[in-house]
């Protein structure tokens, strides 16, 4: 085994990510599985291994014969990434890791404890292609999309770290799991999907976990928030909207000149009532950009009456850069006025502050 930050080799650039069980249906397992002269059964006990007992130790499946768990594993459990380094916060509650890729592209995931539940955050892209100014992720632009096996596999290293009782604070269970990492989702829209599936399917096609504890967010790609209600799941949709009126977002949020703030609420609409959940509109206050009160009123006057959350988020002030964070009497102005909207607002806790300053910067640190 390579020791954390190690991999046995880096493949050149654009080379795809080793085929892995994570990648494949309950059905193209089995296929996979026949072709390596297996018996189909087989897995069934490999995905009841991976997904039901969160293993990926051959040693420990004893119902495999020794030599087959070699011929497995090989096939497709191949390692996809290793930790560079895991760094911890607010008193250890959270927990920051910095992964290598097959190829030496490098992704971060968040794990985060709270009383009630614990949290993972992960990435869908290496990078983003979104290109908003305040984020450092979008400043270094997109590198690829990860692969479904890339995606959940952030998640299982994080279960079985859980389970293990090896993340301070001892042994847990995962119980949510927000896109809201690198990248956009819905612009790598089958993996995140067959990830959804593999997070969500009962094991042992999958881990699981609830849909409702499912959150996607995205900038507004409209056509792919209109697929994605209709695949009849139950997951959370937010939408970063950052700006009520299309003039500032054209700039905040560039994808906005593609698809206008009427449009991007109405697939959110759509998407809420096909859903039957409350959308959540994240929106990061940037002093004296987009937190002025008037703009809380339009927003509150646009999304009133929806099935709709407002988290607010203060600025993670990327080093270097114009954007800060609002003042705090002019955060309270805004929250006050969407709630006199009659809107649920929320201002996010800012898990992670102290050890990077926005969304994607652990990993531009390298
Ligand atoms: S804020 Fe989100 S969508 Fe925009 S560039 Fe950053 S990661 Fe991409």
């Amino acid at each position: 085994m390579p020791k954390p930050g190690e991999l046995t080799f880096v493949a050149p650039r654009g080379a795809k990510p080793p085929r892995h069980l994570a990648d494949l249906s309950p059905a193209e397992r089995k296929e996979a599985v026949a072709e390596l002269g297996e018996q189909p059964f087989r897995a069934k006990q490999l995905s009841n291994h991976y997904f039901g007992r969160m293993s990926n130790d051959p040693e420990s499946w004893t119902d495999i014969p020794a030599a087959s768990r070699g011929k497995l594993t090989e096939a497709l459990l191949p390692e996809l990434m290793s930790v560079v380094r895991h760094v911890s916060c607010d008193d250890d509650e959270t927990r920051k890791t910095l992964w290598k890729l097959f190829d030496g592209t490098l992704v971060e995931s968040v794990l985060m404890r709270y009383p009630d539940r614990v949290t993972m955050c992960i990435s869908s892209q290496a990078g983003c292609g979104m290109n908003c100014p305040f984020c450092a992720t979008g400043q270094a632009g997109l590198t690829r999309n990860l692969s479904t096996a890339e995606i959940v596999e952030q998640i299982a290293a994080g279960m079985r770290d859980l389970k293990s009782g090896s993340v301070a604070g001892g042994e847990a269970r995962l119980s949510n799991v927000v896109f809201m990492g690198m990248g956009e989702p819905l612009a790598n829209y089958n993996r995140v999907l067959s990830a959804i599936r593999r997070l969500t399917d009962p094991a042992p096609d999958g881990f699981g976990l609830s849909q409702r504890g499912i959150t996607v967010s995205t900038v507004g790609l409209v056509p792919a928030m209109h697929r994605f209600a209709d695949e009849g799941l139950s997951c959370r949709l937010a939408l970063s909207l950052h700006a009520p009126d299309d003039e500032l977002r054209d700039e905040l949020v560039p994808v906005n000149t593609r698809w206008k703030v009427a449009e991007v609420l109405d697939a959110a609409w759509n998407y809420a009532e096909k859903s039957g959940r409350r959308v959540s509109i994240e929106y990061a206050l940037i002093k004296d950009i987009n937190d002025q009160a008037w703009r809380a009123d339009l927003l509150g006057r646009l999304i009133k009456n929806q099935r709709v959350h407002v988290n607010l988020i203060p600025l993670n002030p990327t080093p270097g850069s114009k954007w800060t964070a609002s003042r705090p009497e002019d955060e309270r102005e805004f929250v006050r006025r969407l709630q006199a909207h009659g809107v649920p607002t929320t201002v996010r806790d800012t898990r992670g502050q102290e050890i990077d300053g926005a969304c994607g910067q652990l990993a531009a640190a390298g």
